[in-house]
């Protein structure tokens, strides 16, 4: 099996110039890779009672989607404006450049309800900060993030609490 950092391939200059960025459909394709990476992410939540993984647009979906699975969850969708059938509840978040907006199912989770949160990049923080006051506003407990990799220059883990679990796979 190839290690995961061969299998993540670096695409500068998208989507915009400046961006170096992560593709991680080259692992999504490798059926051993890809197994291998969803048993590492679950490793360190097993056992941990974790009700619903939350996955955030679009590719913390299919590592969510894969995780929750595996730890025996539901999975929740954490949506950009709009997708997502009403009742939601959003919170905006500042990027780079402007403003985004994460939404929720205003019922997707029990108030006490033990919660990962999953997405692919951790690269200012922001969004992912964004996903754990979403969670916290529907009263569920966030147990910790896991993510596959961490841009660590950028400094995104500053951003989240230092008492909660941050899990990350590579690290660049
Ligand atoms: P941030 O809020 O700055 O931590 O950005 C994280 C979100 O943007 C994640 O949902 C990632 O999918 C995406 N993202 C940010 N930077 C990159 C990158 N260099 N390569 C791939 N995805 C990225």
């Amino acid at each position: 099996m190839q290690a995961f950092h061969d299998l993540v391939r670096d695409v500068p200059d998208f989507p915009r110039p400046g961006i170096m960025f992560k593709d991680i459909t080259p692992l999504l394709a490798d059926a051993r890779a890809f197994g291998a990476c969803i048993d590492a992410l679950c490793e360190p939540w097993r056992g941990q009672g974790i009700g619903a993984v939350c996955g955030i647009e679009s590719r913390g979906f299919i590592f969510g989607a894969a995780m929750a699975r595996a730890l025996d969850a539901g999975f929740v969708p954490l949506r950009k404006a709009g997708k997502l059938p009403p009742p939601v509840v959003g919170v905006d978040y500042g990027l780079e450049y402007g403003l985004d907006r994460l939404e929720i199912g205003s019922n997707a989770l029990s108030p006490g309800e033990r919660v990962l949160v999953v997405d692919d990049v951790l690269a200012t923080g922001g969004t992912l900060e964004a996903a754990r006051r979403l969670v916290e506003r529907l009263g569920a407990e966030v147990m910790g993030a896991s993510v596959v990799i961490e841009l660590a220059v950028l400094n995104g883990r500053g951003k989240w609490p230092a008492q909660t679990p941050l899990h990350t796979l590579l690290t660049y």
